[in-house]
């Protein structure tokens, strides 16, 4: 919560409720997750409000904007280094924190320096293996 109030964004009653439900959260939740979430509290709040409060957090770079779900945009309000891994099914998205030697041949890298990595893994989950559809 320090972290976000950092961002010198006006805080809204609204906008104070985006940020708490953000704060900690590792389930990677979409702007539409977010919206429902919020609106049972707020219930006049538009969806804009959500996108565009998600937007500034992602241009202030305190929000991550994850693409590893093909159907909708997920966020994740960790910014410390990790990767992702998803189930195809149910579209979980769970936290990989472990370093991967990776090494780029200098031959590809050309001149950019490498300052970073995301990995995405992809998989099924226990639970989606076992349902039958
Ligand atoms: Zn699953
Ligand atoms: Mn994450």
């Amino acid at each position: 919560m320090e972290k976000l109030k950092e961002t010198g964004l006006k805080l809204t009653p609204q906008r104070i409720a985006i940020l708490r439900y953000l704060d900690g959260n590792t389930g990677h939740p979409s702007a539409e997750d977010i919206y429902k979430a919020v609106s049972k509290k707020f219930p006049t709040m538009s969806f804009a409000t959500v996108y565009n409060t998600l937007e500034t957090l992602r241009q202030r770079g305190t929000l991550l904007e994850l693409t590893i779900d093909p159907g909708r945009k997920r966020f994740d309000p960790n910014t410390e280094p990790h990767h992702h891994l998803i189930c195809l099914r149910c579209k979980r998205i769970v936290d990989i924190h472990n370093a991967y030697a990776l090494k780029v041949p200098d031959e590809m890298r050309g001149d950019i320096e490498i300052t970073g990595n995301h990995i995405e893994f992809y998989g099924i989950c226990q639970k989606c293996r076992s349902s039958k559809d």
